[in-house]
């Protein structure tokens, strides 16, 4: 057994969109609800979190360094733990210095995380000094990557997939959005460990359809070692599509909009603006242009990301 502490409120829910399947006129959909996964407004990152800090606590960590943008989720979620376990937080945030806190950002300052502002360029370099430097001072810093997406991140979604099969989940697609591929490369290993015979979409917000495709497969390979399984999985297994990325990662596009807005008034579900908003945008488009059979059955994996929607980047642009 890998190390995990249990802090997230699980199983998270599945659950049916009919009034939505009914407008787009297509496939059934449901939703897996992993924004409900209870540390401090949820997400994925908490799955993650419950192996990365059994893992840090191991390493005799008396504080988290981690990294990601100014409205990341997974900055929010990393600097609750540390709270909840009484452990010191730095986050590493890159982007424009925001001159009100809101969203994601507040929350990080309300945590009592402290914050070293970089430019995305610059942010590896600015993160393993931030780590020498604590380490110097006798901190016992545990420097967690971006995403938490390692092989033991990863982990905690193979063991997800498991409990979507537990909950007697049945679909023919899972659709996600992919970014530092911790969550879909969890997602692909739990399916090969359980002979699922579905397909797993991720929706790229980010990078190139190659590079998360071969960081997919990089991640389920590892975490696959960690469970002890001798499992090879290669890059043209996995599906992920790029043509959604629009302006590029945090980008607020009419798309996003729209179907933050077919979730909202059809189903009372928020999406986020960065992920969830940009892979449900995918989602539709892939429905009304026919890439899915009508009786197809797709589960939507909400990956969190909410409290984004009252940043003040995003929230006045929503209506
Ligand atoms: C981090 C995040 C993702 C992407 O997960 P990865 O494991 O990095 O691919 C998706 N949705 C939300 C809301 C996130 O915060």
């Amino acid at each position: 057994m890998i190390p995990r502490i249990r802090i997230a409120h699980l199983p998270t829910p599945i659950e049916p969109l009919p009034r939505l399947s009914a407008v787009l006129g297509g496939p059934q959909l449901w939703v897996k609800r992993d924004d409900q996964t209870g540390l401090a407004l949820g997400g994925n990152k908490t799955r993650k979190l419950e192996f990365v800090m059994a893992e840090a606590q191991a390493h005799g960590a008396q504080m988290l360094i981690t990294v990601g943008a100014v409205q990341s989720n997974h900055c929010r979620q990393t600097a609750a733990l540390a709270a909840r376990f009484g452990l010191k937080c730095t986050l590493v945030l890159f982007g424009d210095v925001p001159q009100t806190p809101s969203g994601n950002y507040l929350l990080d300052r309300l945590f009592g995380a402290e914050v070293v502002w970089t430019k995305r360029e610059d942010y590896e370099e600015v993160l393993q000094d931030v780590f020498h430097k604590a380490w110097s001072e006798g901190k016992r810093p545990f420097l967690i990557p971006l995403g938490a997406s390692t092989a033991t991140g990863a982990v905690a979604y193979a063991y997800a997939f498991k409990e979507f099969i537990e909950q007697g989940g049945e679909a023919d697609w899972m659709v996600l959005a992919s970014s530092s591929a911790g969550t879909q490369a969890g997602l692909v290993l739990g399916a090969r460990l359980s002979g699922w015979h579905g397909r797993i979409l991720g929706i790229s917000v980010d990078h190139p359809a190659d590079w998360v495709k071969a960081r997919v497969a990089e991640l389920a390979t590892q975490a696959a070692e960690r469970l002890g399984k001798a499992i090879h999985v290669s890059a043209d297994e996995i599906d992920v599509n790029d043509e959604y990325i629009g302006a590029g990662y945090g980008v607020l596009g009419e798309r996003e909009i729209e179907a933050i807005h077919l979730f909202a008034r059809h189903e009372g579900l928020l999406l986020d603006p960065v992920y969830t908003g940009r892979a449900a945008a995918g989602l539709i488009d892939l429905i009304r242009r026919g890439f899915f059979k009508s009786n197809d059955r797709i589960l939507f994996w909400h990956t969190g990301g909410v409290p984004a929607l009252f940043a003040e980047r995003y929230a006045p642009y929503l209506l």
